[in-house]
């Protein structure tokens, strides 16, 4: 079993992207996953010189290792907003929410990355979830027209295969990308836009000096008169404490099998649509363009769990909803990290000076291209404030952004939750 995204061995990583550290540019982007690239994109494209570094290879956060569900929504919910901060505010989130979909769709198609269009489906057992998921697509549909549908037990077979599940909420607008595919494609479009793109090259501070933001990285120094943090998941205290304290890494993990072949594949996923399961420590599933199936969730919430292990647990579940896969080998396991901040739900805004947007909460890859597209928008005085940068967006007394102490309780909590159906 290779510990390595099934995505990038795949899709390698293109060669030739990479440059020297400049010593200036107008806008300095730390992170180039898809929040990064998205801005450098809409930057360059205004004419300004842009530098994008990373401290690990291009694109080797999330973007290129996630499960590659693209979906309106946040994760908290637009609903769950709606209730609690009003009718105007949650609009707001839907309608951007939305815009980020149709943003990442026009790249996915770009970029050939766009490989399945036939929706995912929130998966359930039993009259309780039944009921659940028909008040929240009548919520969803009544409220902001959203298009969803209902699959009872006599139709979740059209979306899933199996006696695992028998209803989902299917979100008929999610499509399906090869995120490797895409995010490299993002960072070749933004290099040949003109963007200089530096890998392996850690932001350890950044101070002001004339007005400026001076950064000081593992490959030297580089002054710029904007600064973005596009860290996400791979926020630390470097370069700001300040903005590591606001949102919590975790871990998510996936496998992939070898190919099932065509008929099995078929049968799971019979017009290739995409399940992920309606808990907290949730699984997602999808079939990938030579058959496999991937599989994605996590044991606890901790970032840096054991491949093997978390390998281990993932085929467990994957053998429980559909025992036909016991027969194939697991060829692939690979983790990444999210962003997930308190409240759920993504923020833009300022920190110490510097722009930053994250927090997807695992939900992130519609949003972290909106929201990349959206913040550079506000760099350039083109676009108003992003509604998510006009909610407040606070950490927790008891999280320093060193050790997040209280990942073990909390997963203990949700397990039970989650058992309990609540
Ligand atoms: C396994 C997995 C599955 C997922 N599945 C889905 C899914 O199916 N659908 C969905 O919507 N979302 C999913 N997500 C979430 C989604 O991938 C992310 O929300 C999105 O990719 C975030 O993009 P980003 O550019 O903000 O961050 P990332 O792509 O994580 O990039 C952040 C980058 O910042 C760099 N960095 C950090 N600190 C520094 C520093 N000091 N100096 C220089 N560079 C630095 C890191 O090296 C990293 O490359 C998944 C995530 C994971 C891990």
């Amino acid at each position: 079993m290779k510990h390595l995204p099934l995505w990038v061995e795949q899709e390698p990583r293109p060669t030739g992207l990479t440059s020297d550290l400049p010593a200036e540019a107008d806008v300095l982007v730390v992170g180039s996953g898809f929040t990064g690239l998205s801005a450098a994109l809409r930057l360059t494209a205004a004419g300004k010189t842009v530098a994008v570094v990373d401290a690990l290879e291009i694109a080797r956060g999330a973007s290129s290792m996630n499960g590659g569900f693209v979906s309106t929504d946040i994760k908290a919910g637009v609903k769950t907003v709606f209730e609690k901060q009003g009718p105007a505010i949650a609009r707001e989130m839907w309608d951007a929410s939305v815009r980020a979909h149709e943003r990442a769709r026009e790249l996915a198609q770009r970029t050939g990355a766009l490989i399945h269009d036939y929706g995912a489906a929130a998966v359930g057992k039993g009259k309780r979830d039944l009921d659940d998921i028909r008040a929240t697509v009548d919520w969803y549909n009544r409220e902001l027209g959203a298009g969803w549908e209902v699959a009872g037990p006599e139709d979740i077979h059209r979306f899933v295969g199996g006696d695992a599940f028998d209803c989902a909420m299917i979100e008929t607008d999610s499509f399906g990308v090869h995120p490797a595919r895409l995010a490299f494609g993002l960072a070749a479009e933004a290099k040949a836009a003109g963007a200089v793109l530096v890998d392996r090259c850690e932001v350890v501070s950044v101070r002001k000096e004339n007005g400026r933001h001076v950064a000081e990285t593992t490959k030297g120094r580089i002054a710029a008169g904007e600064v973005v943090l596009a860290t996400n998941g791979y926020t630390t205290i470097r370069p700001s404490d300040k903005l590591a304290k606001k949102v919590v890494p975790i871990g998510s993990y996936m496998i992939a099998t070898e190919p099932v072949g065509h008929t099995v594949a078929e049968r799971i996923f019979p017009n290739g649509s995409m399940a992920y399961t309606r808990k907290r420590l949730l699984h997602y599933m999808r079939r990938t363009e030579d058959d496999r199936i991937v599989i994605g969730g996590r044991r606890t919430l901790h970032p840096g769990l054991d491949l093997d292990e978390s390998a281990a647990d993932l085929r467990k579940a994957l053998i429980c909803y559909w025992p036909e896969l016991e027969q194939f080998e697991v060829t692939h396991v690979w983790g990444g990290r999210l962003a997930v901040p308190f409240d759920l739900i993504p923020h833009v805004g300022k920190v110490e000076g510097m722009w930053y947007a994250l927090g997807y909460a695992g939900h992130g890859v519609a949003l972290s291209i909106g929201l990349g597209h959206d913040l550079a928008g506000m760099i350039l005085g083109e676009d108003p404030p992003s509604v998510f940068s006009r909610i407040p967006h606070r950490g927790r007394f008891y999280w320093n952004g060193r050790t997040p102490w209280f990942l073990t309780p909390a997963s203990v909590l949700y397990r039970v939750l989650d058992r309990l159906g609540r």
